[in-house]
């Protein structure tokens, strides 16, 4: 099953669990605007390329799209339609007033220089000007788009419309109107949430072990704030190797990413001056790494990575989705059978798009908030969003993903009902 497949299936069981109105599940099966595009770049030895580029703007009905974009050599339209869909499903279910859009540039960015990069992404904008704006569509960060990026983007879009806006895109650096509290969103909000569950779980922090596949934004800040907090970290992962702690002591996360910083690898051992200590650690591939015994794994980088081919081996006690998608619908109802608690990524990592939500406020207000506030804000929309969803779990009986599909679902129904469709 594609991405976009998977997503359909999992709105049709919620939709048949809560019994929704046929017309809006008709309505919510398309996207309502697909845009794919060519963007020309002149590359630096002075010949052209051409990109494809794509946003899939889902469902407005609860506010303006909102979705990242994503850079990478497998994007697709396919792909970025299931994001945008999920996009969707995850502004309801943290209840804040945006619709679901996404989008995706098929290139491996990291074989562009900054000057190509950045006339990519400029390009880009003037692609899709006339369809995005802080109240039609605002895009932000994905998998391999940063701060920078977006610093590209809504100044390409201001110049494009004569003055500055600012809530064009969020995840834009601070200098530029980004938010406090931005770039760790989406680790922080679910740091919050695994707070929850491990009150519902009745999971001793200092006892319990995680797994980590990718190592990038999302999944750096999370394990920061899992091992200040005693998670013991047994294993990390990104694109280029594992690395497996044999001793289940648990790795610092700084460890790692100085690691990574200083030889380019994640899979080197530790060493302090001349002092190293390698023979605790163990290189293992990422296939591997997702099968190892642990309370938490913890799936941050791409889609599809639990499939039905290795669902069966899976021995965490819980699922945590960081990144979008990473379990297929038939790997889902395997773990689901072997009563692995699956956090769905609409929940888990929402806390991305809520700092979005607050930084885009920011924007219009012309108005600044502290990491305090942000942070405040957020661990409430966590913990709020959570317990919504853990109620309905209780309250149908099923597993979490559906679970949140069902406060989804109701949230953009009440919506359009208001307004006459369905
Ligand atoms: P990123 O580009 O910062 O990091 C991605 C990480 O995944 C990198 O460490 C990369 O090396 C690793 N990776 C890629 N392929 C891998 C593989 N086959 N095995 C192991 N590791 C691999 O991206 P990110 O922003 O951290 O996003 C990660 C996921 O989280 C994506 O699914 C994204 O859609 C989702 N997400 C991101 C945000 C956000 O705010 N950035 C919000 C919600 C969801």
């Amino acid at each position: 099953m594609n991405s976009f497949a998977n997503t359909l299936a999992q709105l049709k069981k919620a939709a048949e669990l809560i019994k929704l109105n046929p017309n809006i599940y008709e309505i919510l099966k398309s996207p309502q605007r697909i845009l794919q595009f060519s963007i020309p770049v002149k590359m630096d030895d002075g010949k052209w390329k051409v990109f494809e580029g794509y946003r899939v703007q889902y469902n407005n009905a609860r506010g303006p799209f909102k979705g990242g974009i994503r850079y990478h050599p497998q994007a697709d339209l396919n792909e970025v339609k299931a994001l945008a869909a999920l996009m969707t499903w995850k502004c309801a279910v943290v209840n804040v007033p945006l619709g679901g859009g996404k989008g995706g540039i098929k290139v491996d960015p990291k074989l562009l220089s900054s000057g190509e990069l950045e006339r990519l992404t400029r390009g880009y904008v003037r692609a899709i000007k006339d369809f995005i704006g802080p109240e039609k569509d605002i895009p932000a960060p994905d998998v391999n788009t940063n701060p920078m990026i977006m610093g590209w983007m809504a100044d390409e879009y201001s110049q494009l419309v004569g003055h500055p806006v600012p809530g064009v895109v969020t995840g834009k650096p601070l200098s530029l109107g980004g938010s406090q509290g931005r770039e760790a969103a989406t680790g922080q909000g679910a740091f919050y949430l695994l707070q929850e569950l491990a009150k519902k779980l009745k999971l001793n922090p200092k006892k319990t072990t995680l797994i980590i596949q990718g190592f990038g934004n999302v999944g750096y800040h999370f394990a920061q704030l899992a091992f200040k907090e005693g998670y013991k970290i047994i294993a990390v992962a990104d694109s280029k190797g594992s690395i497996y702690d044999k001793r289940h002591k648990g790795m610092d996360p700084k460890n790692i990413r100085h690691t990574k910083q200083s030889r380019g690898l994640i899979d080197g051992c530790y060493c302090v001056g001349t002092v190293c200590d390698c023979k605790n650690y163990k290189r293992v591939t990422t296939k591997q790494l997702l099968e190892l015994p642990c309370d938490i794994l913890v799936p941050a980088a791409l889609e599809n990575q639990i499939t039905r081919a290795n669902a069966g081996k899976i021995k965490a006690k819980v699922v945590l989705e960081l990144a979008n998608g990473p379990v297929t619908t038939e790997a889902d109802e395997k773990l689901n059978k072997k009563r692995i608690t699956v956090v769905p990524d609409i929940l888990a990592n929402a806390g991305g798009v809520a700092v979005s939500y607050f930084e885009w406020l920011q924007n219009l207000q012309n108005s600044y908030w502290s990491e305090q506030e942000v942070n405040k804000k957020l661990a409430e929309i966590m913990v709020k969003s959570f317990h919504e969803v853990w109620q309905q779990k209780e309250k149908h009986n099923t597993d979490l993903r559906t679970a949140a599909y069902a406060v989804a679902l109701s949230r953009v129904t009440e919506v359009m009902q208001a307004k006459g469709i369905g």
